[in-house]
């Protein structure tokens, strides 16, 4: 069942939200060569902590750690180490959710490692692009799947490729709520867009193939023809005043 928001919820959220970006800076600013995985998760799960919330991602399925760390041609549910360390021109997504008076927030950012090619730049900036363009189809009245077109047809006009077997969802007092959100589909498909409802819309985009496998970790998704691939996500809120980014740090260009 979808369940639509008050907005008490929803302002609830946005803070949560805030302090999640907040995170998200931090670890930005960490990203650099020679810096372990682990480390960036002990930086974002001590920061979640002090924020007074608790980290989503630890502990649910059975998941490790509090954020996904995905390297160059792994798509995302990279778990962190302490001898996976970053290198110069290696594209990181970083994924990271947290619990905050209840409810949850999610985001996730691909960052440059030092000196990146322009084409991995280009795979960046087309990802976020995605997100972008399928935000504004995020309206009462429309539906999932006019989303999640035109995430699809941003990424795939660039020449790049959409997982298929990973999608959005909804977000609240549970990390993972209905509806699931696709990036890609059909205009006029799919559950209606009410008011008050909350996702996670969440592009993740392949320079090479779409398919994608998984390690025999049980959680690492990586491209089937090792290409790399990059992930943007945020937690929106559907307003009357239209689309809202409940999660919202972005890298200055
Ligand atoms: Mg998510």
């Amino acid at each position: 069942m979808i369940e639509a928001k008050s907005q008490a919820e929803i302002a609830i959220m946005h803070e949560s939200g805030r302090r999640l970006s907040g995170v998200m800076k931090l670890l930005y600013e960490a990203v650099r060569p020679g810096v372990s995985t682990l480390e960036l998760d002990r930086i974002a799960e001590n920061e979640i902590r002090k924020l007074g919330g608790v980290p989503s991602f630890k502990g649910l399925y059975g998941f490790p750690a509090s954020i996904c760390a995905s390297i160059n041609e792994v798509i995302v549910h990279g778990i962190p180490g302490k001898k996976t360390k970053l290198k110069e021109g290696d594209i990181i997504g970083i994924d990271i959710g947290m619990c905050y008076n209840g409810f949850h927030s999610d985001m996730a950012r691909t960052f440059a490692v030092g000196t990146i090619s322009d084409e991995d730049q280009r795979l960046i900036d087309v990802t976020r692009e995605s997100f972008w363009n399928g935000l504004k189809f995020a309206k009462i009245g429309n539906r999932i799947g006019d989303i999640g077109h035109e995430v699809q047809r941003t990424a795939e006009s660039a020449g790049f490729s959409v997982v298929r077997e990973m999608v959005g969802h909804g977000v609240g007092k549970k990390l993972h709520e209905e509806p699931e959100v696709p990036n890609f589909g059909k205009k006029g498909h799919g559950p209606r867009l009410i008011d008050g409802m909350v996702i996670a819309i969440e592009p993740m985009i392949n320079a090479g193939v779409k398919e994608g496998k998984t390690l025999a970790d049980g959680w690492t998704f990586v491209t089937a023809d090792g290409a790399k691939s990059a992930h943007y996500e945020n937690t929106i809120a559907i307003t009357q005043e239209g689309p809202v980014a409940l999660t919202e740090f972005e890298v200055e260009l």
